[in-house]
């Protein structure tokens, strides 16, 4: 089992950013999803880096954060998908509770850094935005968004799936 580690706060607290020189050089803060960069923290312990994502680095501060973990999940955890307005794992259980808990450490963290866009990975119970599993475990995507994906629009941040990464590269230039 992998140690669970709240990136964002990690992050926060070591490299606090001058907002002034953020604006100065057209820079911004953006709410990754963790494993977008390499994190090992997919259920499944695996890594799945995306180059367009970390190629944004170029250009802004990325903070990762992952949900799953931050509500107290352990890495690897059993897969779980939305069914209605619940989250079951493949065995059943509900893990409601965690993924809501993740999600509210994310949208703390994003209003901490004062972060009004985020990057996520596609499809996940957590992290999906637009697209995600439909709970039957058959691998069958439904319109929908993940629990943190969908908090983070609730409250006012704009959401890109992995796919729409490139929209964000010059994003912030006058
Ligand atoms: S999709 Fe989201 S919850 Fe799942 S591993 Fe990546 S960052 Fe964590």
């Amino acid at each position: 089992m992998t140690e669970t580690v709240n990136y964002a706060y990690f992050i926060y607290k070591t490299c606090p950013v001058d907002y002034d020189v953020l604006e100065w050089r057209n820079q911004m803060k953006i709410l990754v999803s963790a494993c977008l960069l390499g994190f090992p923290c997919r259920y499944d312990g695996k890594r799945c880096p995306s180059e367009a994502v970390i190629r944004l680095a170029e250009q802004h501060i990325l903070i990762p954060v992952c949900p799953e973990q931050s509500g107290g999940l352990p890495t690897p955890r059993i897969p779980s998908e939305i069914r209605e307005d619940r989250v079951i794992n493949r065995e059943g259980k509900d893990v409601t509770g965690a993924f809501r808990t993740g999600a509210l450490i994310a949208l703390e963290t994003a209003k901490l850094n004062r972060i009004d866009t985020a990057v996520l990975k596609s499809k996940s119970p957590s992290c999906g935005c637009g697209m995600i599993y439909d709970g039957s475990f058959r691998g069958i995507l439904t319109e929908g968004d993940g629990v943190c994906a969908s908090l983070l629009k609730q409250n006012g941040i704009s959401v890109y799936d992995e796919s729409q990464t490139e929209r964000l590269y010059h994003a912030g230039e006058k």
